[in-house]
């Protein structure tokens, strides 16, 4: 099995409490893949331009991910400039440039049009929907922000009837839903298109709603976070990629996907950009994985006489 995403592969300029970094590789489709490669065969489409050299082209190919859709044009990448404070769960963004992907028109690849998943990683909504729209996927999740929501709300709401997931954060539930309480918000969310709601929350974890049912869990304890960027793009990744490797999108599986998703969001906040997950290992996923269950799990139990 294998799965498709596209999404910004980004130049950032990042600034945290903890340090600052400029013009590392990101990109929403870039901390997706990275994540996702650990599960399953992915497939990138993107555009680049010609300021993404053989040391950006490493971090892929370091992880057998396949760019045969990711498209280099003279001008220059993506570029986002963001900044947290020490509320970690809000990245205040400083810039956003589009650059080659404000023309970017994809022409899908064979291959790319078979691929039985589709993660439509953050990016213009149309553009979302273009790749959406050339690929027959059996399961199609997305991604978006406040930017979007904000410049582009009918193209959103257009994409959104086209998929069956979406993961996004609680703020972009609220704003979405147009409601403060996030169960109400999810509700309204699940009447516009998608069968699922996964709501990532930052430092408290995660919880996916369907009409008939709720899951939740707590994020792993991370005593050191580093830098947040791309946390959310590595649990979708990690979510996503799981699906695609046991081929299954039953509720258990659905919970399973949740927790690894989890884990790989709490390995790439560790460090800033890819460097955490390019040194990753299975056994450090297993052991996270384990210990994040063990974290929430409780015995059935009555109440004791009074
Ligand atoms: P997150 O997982 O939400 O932290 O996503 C962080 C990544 O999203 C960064 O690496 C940015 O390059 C990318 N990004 C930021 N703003 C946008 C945008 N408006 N459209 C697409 N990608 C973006």
């Amino acid at each position: 099995m294998s799965i498709l995403v596209v999404g910004s592969v980004a130049f950032d300029s990042v600034k945290t409490p903890f340090g600052e970094r400029e013009r590392i590789l990101g990109g929403a489709a870039t901390y997706f893949s990275v994540a996702a490669s650990f599960f399953t065969r992915v497939r990138v489409v993107a555009v680049v331009g010609d300021d993404f050299g053989p040391a950006e082209e490493a971090v892929f190919r370091e992880r057998e991910i396949d760019i045969t859709d990711l498209e280099r044009v003279p001008g220059r990448s993506f570029h986002w400039s963001g900044e947290y404070g020490y509320d970690l769960n809000v990245a205040r963004t400083r810039v956003t440039q589009l650059n080659v992907f404000a023309d970017f028109k994809p022409k899908l690849s064979d291959g790319a049009r078979e691929t039985p998943y589709l993660f439509l990683g953050n990016i213009q909504p149309t553009l979302q929907l273009e790749v959406r729209e050339q690929v027959a996927a059996k399961l199609v999740a997305a991604d978006t922000m406040n930017y979007w929501i904000d410049n582009t709300p009918d193209d959103l709401r257009a994409m959104l009837e086209r998929i069956d997931v979406l993961v996004i954060n609680d703020a972009e539930a609220r704003e979405i839903g147009k409601e403060p309480n996030l169960v109400r918000a999810a509700r309204r969310i699940l009447s516009m298109g998608p069968s699922r709601l996964v709501v990532k929350r930052g430092e408290y974890g995660v919880v996916m709603f369907s009409k008939d049912s709720y899951f939740a869990t707590p994020a792993y304890p991370i005593e050191q976070v580093f830098d947040p960027t791309g946390a959310g793009d590595s649990f979708a990744g990690g979510f996503m990629g799981y699906l695609t490797a046991t081929n299954a999108i039953d509720e258990p599986a659905l919970r399973r996907a949740i927790i690894y998703g989890s884990v790989m969001a709490s390995f790439n906040v560790e460090e800033f950009g890819c460097e955490r997950m390019r040194r990753l290992t299975y056994d450090e996923i297993n052991a996270r994985f384990r210990e994040l269950r063990a974290f929430s799990n409780f015995e059935e139990a009555e109440m004791p006489p009074f």
